[in-house]
């Protein structure tokens, strides 16, 4: 069996490709990145706001410190200048202002405020003017005080500042030397203001300072910040590579392509995500397969469905116009086969469809395709092959198929087959054509009596059977129409006396040419053209007149009548029969009525009544070629017939066959069983009677017997002494 697999664009294909990112989306790494540079940066501005603020406040504490240690000195330095001119003093004054290049400038003032003299550092200071009373005020009420200056920051620069502080001199309340008492001294001490020391002090080159490391810091951070960022990267590209590999694969899956591989992820979360895509690409494919198989397969029989056997006949045909060789195509139609399924229900009938289809595929090589069309057709498509090996093929299908026995029911059922068969080759390129001439080969197969092969003939069967359908038809309509029927009447003997017990009423058709016609020619064209019920009644209507005719001569006279499953259509058969009995003057138990196994095997609820009301009209019943097909003994007796006819081809080589002597013999001890009598047709010789008596079979219908005639005729059957040994006390 070939088997291709196409991809299919699935619905979750289709969204997976939706779901693709488009390149103007957000990049996950950059976004985690932004948001970790983004705190760093607040981090650090923070951290940076800190060190600024924290630096302020040293600065300010060390201001105040060196402040409160120079008001010290100058005023040690400072005091002897009131009273000399000390230029020892000075210098040592000068090398003190080098010394703090804070200090802008150091002034003395006299008592009442008046400038003394100055030193000047680095800064370009103004002239030195006379101190505001205010200040004055202010820096004398610090004598004596623990906090010795007052300060005042500049109103142009915050980081500049004006002190003033008192000088003073402190002095023994009594200098007594002798008197001198330390205790005393040391509360009632003296002191003097001699004048003010003012200073001003510039710590702008500390703030800038300062403010420089701030920078570098803020450098540093910068620095450090985007080192961090380009690490960041790095390390968040990393972390997010098994995230950013998945997008290859889910791409392919979202292509279509189920069988896309997905690596191993390191991180858990990830891991769960490729497991659960894992577990979504191959429950796709599970599901495109089974939608694959669905489109492609017969679900009953697992066989190519019409669909994709039109493709494989398509793609053969392309193969036929390159390579030039010729194909056969096989059209299967199973015999009868919906016998099966009314007699045992659908399931029966799904069961041996299975059953069917392995054989077929049994009988055929790798390289054909079968395929089911529905019902019970099925269809073979033979690559390369020429008619003679086409109809070899086609004969072993029916051979194996001869041999297929099916138990249901404890009935078996032998399914046989009608094969159509056409030969495809370049000039052919339409496939629904060749089905269709294969498909009318299989109806001549069946109209020429089923189970068998026929190939399809263009130039004669077409023309010459829709013609000779129409003329068919023509003549048979004309023949219940005008009476052209005619009746003849085969003898049916017992065998152990050898006297005849019935006749058996067959149809014949004068031809145009005079010939006489055998119902075979022309009762399957019949049944085509629904013809067939209007000839049973033509039948029994004409054997009631017969028996009517005949009867005078022969008071024994018996008539068996043929029924189609046709003749039971017609809800009033028993009527009709009743009528047409009264109207000739024919009794009902005088008449049989044969009905064939397989009607009455399938024995439909409208023919089992019909039956059941010929039976009481007091006619008797015979079941026409028993083991043709749906042989079995089980059910043997629960239909009621008088008579069970075994079929001819059982008997007409009996001599030479042991198993249908097996058979027979079978066949004629259940009918004992059940009262019913047995009868063998084709008896063409003595020696098969007399088997057949032995066997146990009780009637025999045949060309030895007697052929069918005109009017029915009397003539006892020579019998041997084996067989008159045979007789059996069992007689009806
Ligand atoms: P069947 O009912 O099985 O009838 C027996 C057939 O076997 C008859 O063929 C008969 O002539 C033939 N036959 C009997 N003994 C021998 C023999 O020793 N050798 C040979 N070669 N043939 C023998 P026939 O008359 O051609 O009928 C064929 C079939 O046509 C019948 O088979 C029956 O199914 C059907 N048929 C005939 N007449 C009627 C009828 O009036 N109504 C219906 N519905 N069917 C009929
Ligand atoms: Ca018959
Ligand atoms: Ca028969």
């Amino acid at each position: 069996m070939k088997q291709a697999m196409a991809v299919i664009t699935t619905p979750v294909a289709r969204m997976l490709q939706r779901l693709r990112a488009p390149s103007s989306k957000r990049v996950l790494v950059h976004e985690i990145l932004w948001i970790q540079i983004l705190s760093a940066s607040i981090v650090g501005a923070f951290a940076i706001g800190a060190l600024y603020w924290g630096g302020q406040w040293v600065l300010q504490d060390n201001y105040s410190r060196w402040a409160l240690q120079w008001t010290e000195e100058l005023n040690e330095l400072g005091s002897p200048l009131y009273l000399s001119d000390d230029s020892e003093a000075l210098l040592r004054l000068e090398s003190f202002v080098k010394k703090y290049p804070e200090i802008g400038r150091v002034a003395y003032f006299r008592p009442d405020g008046t400038p003394l003299f100055s030193i000047d550092g680095d800064a370009e200071l103004g002239p030195l003017t006379r101190l505001p009373e205010s200040r004055l005020e202010d820096a004398k009420a610090l004598v004596g005080n623990d906090q010795p200056y007052v300060l005042q920051s500049s109103i142009v620069s915050p980081r500049q500042f004006e002190i003033l502080a008192p000088v003073w001199t402190e002095s023994l309340a009594d200098d007594g030397l002798f008197a001198f008492d330390p205790a005393v001294a040391l509360t009632e001490s003296k002191t003097e203001l001699i004048g003010f020391v003012g200073m001003h002090l510039d710590f702008i080159l500390f703030h800038d300072r300062l403010l420089a490391n701030i920078k570098v810091a803020i450098l540093i951070l910068l620095v450090l910040l985007f080192a961090f960022a380009l690490y960041g990267r790095r390390a968040l590209r990393r972390a997010l590579a098994s995230i950013s590999d998945l997008q290859d694969p889910i791409q392919e899956l979202a292509r279509g392509n189920l069988k896309v591989k997905f690596e191993p992820a390191e991180h858990r979360e990830i891991s769960d995500i490729v497991e659960a895509l894992e577990t979504t690409a191959s429950a796709l494919s599970e599901r495109d397969a089974m939608l694959m198989e669905l489109a492609n397969h017969d679900n009953l029989t697992g066989l190519f469905n019409r669909r994709r056997f039109m493709e494989e006949l398509n793609v053969e045909l392309a193969n036929i116009a390159v390579h030039e060789h010729s194909s056969a195509l096989f059209f299967i139609d199973l015999d009868q086969f919906k016998y099966v399924n009314d007699t045992c229900g659908h399931h029966a009938g799904d069961r041996l469809i299975r059953k069917v289809a392995d054989e077929l595929l049994r009988s055929v090589s790798d390289e054909d395709i079968v395929a089911r069309f529905g019902g019970d057709e099925f269809v073979i498509l033979h690559c390369s092959t020429d008619k003679e090996s086409a109809r070899e093929m086609a004969e072993d299908i029916l051979a194996n198929m001869r041999r297929l026995a099916h138990v249901e029911d404890e009935r078996v059922f032998h399914i046989h087959c009608s094969i159509g068969v056409t030969m495809i080759n370049r000039a052919k390129a339409n496939p629904d054509e060749i089905i269709a001439e294969a498909d009318i080969a299989c109806r001549e197969a069946k109209s020429a009596g089923r189970n068998r092969m026929q190939f399809f003939e263009k130039s004669s069967h077409i023309v010459e059977r829709a013609t000779s359908d129409v003329g068919w038809m023509n003549r048979l309509r004309n023949a219940v129409d005008g009476d052209r029927f005619e009746l003849r009447f085969q003898p049916i003997n017992r065998i152990d006396s050898g006297a005849t017990r019935y006749h058996e009423v067959l149809l014949r058709l004068r031809g145009d040419d005079g010939k006489l016609l055998s119902p075979d020619a022309f009762l399957p064209s019949a049944v085509r053209f629904g013809l067939m019920s209007e000839i049973d009644l033509w039948a029994i209507r004409h054997s009631a007149e017969a028996y009517a005719e005949y009867v005078e001569e022969s008071p024994e006279l018996r008539l068996s009548i043929n029924l189609s499953a046709n003749a039971f259509e017609s809800d009033n058969l028993s009527d009709f029969v009743a009528t047409v009995f009264e109207e000739y003057g024919v009794p009902a138990n005088r008449i049989i009525f044969e009905i064939t196994e397989s009607l009455a095997v399938r024995r439909p609820r409208h023919v089992e009544l019909q039956i059941d009301a010929l039976r009481e009209m007091g006619s008797k019943l015979a079941l026409d070629d028993f083991g043709t097909g749906y042989s079995s003994f089980s059910y043997l007796q629960k239909l009621h017939f008088d008579f069970i006819k075994i079929d001819g081809s059982f008997v007409h080589d009996i001599l030479n066959n042991p198993v249908d002597q097996k058979m027979i013999k079978l066949i004629a001890e259940v009918g004992r069983e059940a009262n019913m009598q047995t009868v063998a047709e084709y008896v063409q010789d003595a020696a098969s009677l007399e088997l057949l008596g032995e066997l146990g079979v009780d009637l025999a219908q045949g060309f030895f017997v007697g052929r069918p005639t005109r009017r029915p005729l009397y003539k006892t059957t020579p019998i041997s002494l084996s067989s008159r040994r045979n007789r059996r006390s069992w007689q009806h």
